[in-house]
């Protein structure tokens, strides 16, 4: 991409009217736009970003055997009320519209039951069993709250998975494979050294779900971490009897604040014996479906990463996180310099590196504040002096000394 070709811009200064860090950033540096409280549009840069998170996920999902789907946002009322959940006293977050013809809707906040009901059509066997479809949706919830930028929306990414089992032992060893996946999407994006399998509380089909809480200061939740089994608790389960349950003592675990970036959840029969979805086993017994739901933010992780990766000058994102890998920051219009620009900007594509090329008229401390603040991993200058001595002028977004490199230098530290 070329800087004459975006429209956004940065700004030299925070939005005034936002409280959180990773709505400051994102903001200034013109990868998301707030439309409302809790209400963020994804501009270009930022949207790469997402896309970025996205695909990793996705990567992992499919590896467990995950189908991709995209389930409606606009719901009808009867699903919902099968299994008691339109009701706003049990789900306090639904966002009710209606047709003109005055037929109530609901905007998904989440999506089991209609899930549940569309398994019906084609789950009647056991042969049929087991299925994982999951979808990147974006869900609507009228959260009370909504302070903290793209970590808690009105209208959010989640990435939800759906288990439908033929039993438990099944449903259990799933289980056990997603959390291993999900310990591989937070490793890959940079968070799994302080990012914890945390016990919580788990409803009727199990004594506990569990969450994926990432240790940060302006975390909504308390766990007490154990950092020997690499294990967390939720302070809403934080008894002396969970504790006796996992053999941990009091004395080993210390207090935190994190933010919960996922969660899976054994579900048992509580969608399926509702809404009738039923297998015929080997025996031609007709059984309730074993289910499950596995829930991760990306939106969410994008605001805990910008807030994770940033420092003084902004967003310091990591290398597959990032929009762009390169920055190449022209510097002046001589003629020689847009013809190594655009070379450097072709030859670098041409290796499957991802380039930003900031082409404006524009001053040099400008294209640098621009390539620190969007994070962009390597800044790369060309300039009348580089293109003379045939070389490039390159810094690592996160060291503050540039070096003088050739082509071949430059493609090793990028690694192509
Ligand atoms: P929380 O307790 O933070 O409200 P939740 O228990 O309601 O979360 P789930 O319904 O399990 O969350 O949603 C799955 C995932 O979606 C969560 O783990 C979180 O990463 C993300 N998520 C939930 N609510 C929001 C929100 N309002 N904005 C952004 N991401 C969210
Ligand atoms: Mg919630």
């Amino acid at each position: 991409m070329k800087a004459s070709q975006l429209f956004t811009k940065t700004s030299k200064t925070h939005p005034a009217d936002e409280t959180s860090k990773n709505a400051q950033l994102l903001i200034q540096a013109g990868f998301i736009d707030k439309q409302m409280a809790g209400v963020y549009t994804y501009l270009p840069l930022g949207k790469l970003v997402l896309e970025n998170i996205i695909e990793i996920i996705r990567q992992e999902m499919n590896a467990v055997g995950g189908n991709e789907i995209s389930l409606t946002a606009l719901q009808p009322k009867d699903v919902w009320e099968v299994s008691g959940r339109w009701n706003d006293d049990v789900m306090d977050v639904w966002f009710k519209t209606k047709l003109a013809n005055g037929t109530d809707l609901g905007l998904a906040p989440t999506h089991e039951e209609p899930l549940t009901q569309l398994m019906k059509r084609f789950i009647s066997s056991y042969k049929d069993l087991p299925v994982y479809p999951y979808q990147f949706q974006i869900k609507f919830r009228n959260e009370l709250r909504s302070k903290s930028g793209l970590m808690r929306g009105r209208e959010f990414w989640m990435k939800d998975l759906y288990s439908f089992s033929r039993d438990q032992a099944g449903h259990d060893a799933f289980y056990e494979r997603i959390s291993e996946a999900y310990n591989r999407v937070y490793a890959r994006l940079g968070v799994g050294d302080s990012t914890y399998k945390t016990f919580a509380s788990g409803g009727s089909f199990s004594k506990y779900s569990h969450e994926f809480q990432t240790l940060s200061d302006v975390g909504e939740d308390t766990i007490y971490v154990h950092d020997g089994k690499k294990l967390a608790i939720n302070q809403e389960v934080y008894t002396d009897e969970v504790l006796a349950d996992l053999g941990i003592n009091r004395s080993e675990l210390r207090e935190a604040k994190a933010v919960e970036v996922g969660n899976i959840f054994t579900l048992g029969t509580r969608f399926s014996e509702p809404l009738g979805l039923t297998y015929t086993d080997e025996n031609g017994t007709v059984k309730p479906v074993i289910m499950g739901s596995y829930g991760i933010g990306p939106s969410r992780l994008m605001g805990l990463l910008a807030e994770h990766f940033a420092d003084e000058k902004g967003l310091v994102w990591p290398e597959n996180i990032a929009p762009f890998t390169v920055f190449i920051a022209q510097l002046g219009s001589d003629e020689k310099v847009v013809a190594a620009s655009q070379k450097l900007y072709d030859d670098l594509q041409a290796k499957g590196v991802s380039v930003f090329w900031d082409d404006r008229d524009a001053r040099p401390g400008d294209k640098f504040g621009d390539a620190d603040l969007y994070g962009i991993p390597y800044r790369v200058v060309v300039s009348q002096k580089t293109v003379q001595a045939d070389n490039f002028e390159l810094k690592k977004r996160t060291e503050t000394e540039a070096t003088f490199v050739s082509w071949q230098e430059l493609t090793k530290a990028l690694g192509v």
